[in-house]
């Protein structure tokens, strides 16, 4: 068996049940690549202003905290601000302010 050093995108060896209930309320769009590695959640998400994918990999009991109820600040305390950011709103954060901060 043959090891390849970052391969995406990367088997998905584990589960995360909650995950259909996340799409369901819109926290998750289908749009979103989501793929589970051991205790590691890799997200492919589209930025909606200027439509490059993020890459965010975050760690599957905070994911799990967070897409069932927890504050992601609370859930995945160690994840750069800027991964949140992506998470939550689906953009990059620097797309995001030039968008709502005109003149
Ligand atoms: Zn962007």
């Amino acid at each position: 068996m043959t090891m390849t050093d970052h391969a995406w995108p990367p088997e998905t060896t584990g589960e995360l049940p909650e995950l259909p209930e996340a799409v369901a309320i819109g926290m998750i769009t289908e749009a979103d690549l989501v793929l589970i590695t051991g205790d590691q959640v890799h997200f492919t998400k589209t930025c909606h202003f200027c439509h490059q994918p993020s890459h965010v990999t975050a760690p599957l009991d905070g994911v799990r905290k967070w897409i069932t109820g927890a504050l992601i600040q609370t859930a995945m305390p160690g994840l750069p601000v800027g991964d949140r950011e992506i998470l939550v709103s689906g953009s990059h954060p620097a797309c995001f302010d030039a968008a709502f901060l005109t003149g």
